[in-house]
């Protein structure tokens, strides 16, 4: 009777071990899925880590409120004329700080230059005007002395390259040349100034 209850044991015995095995075949299962899970929310971290990356580049690219488009300031010491409330300026740079000086008025007819200080004051018009000692032609000055005239084109000049609209003048001057060619004052002949 021995032998049989000593089998009873070993039957038990492997009864429990199977069920063990099951439990741990369970875990397993258990385990493996929770890593897939896991995973899959590795995978989407990753995605919106990414994501968030791209997003700090556009940001760092593009500045808040300033334009995505804008060019780099090309200016350039060939920007020396441009004509400016009817009348023609040239102008030169000054080294080694390109301060704008030497700002002359020209006829925006003939091309002629005109004297500043021989502006004559507009008693009807607002301020005062040249005669063009050439073509004859008048043009209207913004202010009343030459001084004054030279700081208000100077300022207008410094705004036209800080803000980069001088690069449309050189097409306007381009312009100009062509029509004074094509003009009826450039085969005028020169009137020579009575000192009288
Ligand atoms: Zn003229």
């Amino acid at each position: 009777m021995r032998w049989k209850g000593q089998l009873n044991g070993v039957q038990d015995e492997l009864v429990q071990a199977a069920s063990s095995n099951a439990t741990l075949r369970d875990a397993n299962k258990h385990l493996q899925l929770e890593l897939a899970t896991a995973s899959a929310e590795l995978s989407k971290a990753k995605r919106e880590l990414d994501l968030a990356h791209a997003e700090l580049e556009e940001k760092k690219r593009v500045p808040v409120g300033q334009a995505s488009h804008k060019p780099e300031n090309t200016w350039d010491k060939s920007y020396k004329e441009a004509t400016l409330g009817g009348i023609h300026w040239r102008w030169g740079y000054m080294a080694p700080t390109n301060k704008i000086w030497n700002v002359r008025p020209f006829c925006d007819y003939c091309d002629h230059e005109m004297d500043l200080d021989s502006a004559d004051i507009d008693f009807d018009g607002p301020t005062a005007f040249l005669t063009c000692p050439c073509c004859g032609k008048v043009a209207d000055l913004p202010l009343l002395t030459a001084e004054s005239n030279i700081n208000r084109i100077t300022s207008e000049i410094e705004r036209r390259i800080r803000i980069d609209v001088w690069r449309d003048d050189l097409n306007a001057n381009a312009q100009r040349v062509s029509d004074i060619f094509n003009s009826v004052e450039r085969r005028r002949p020169v009137k020579i100034a009575n000192a009288s």
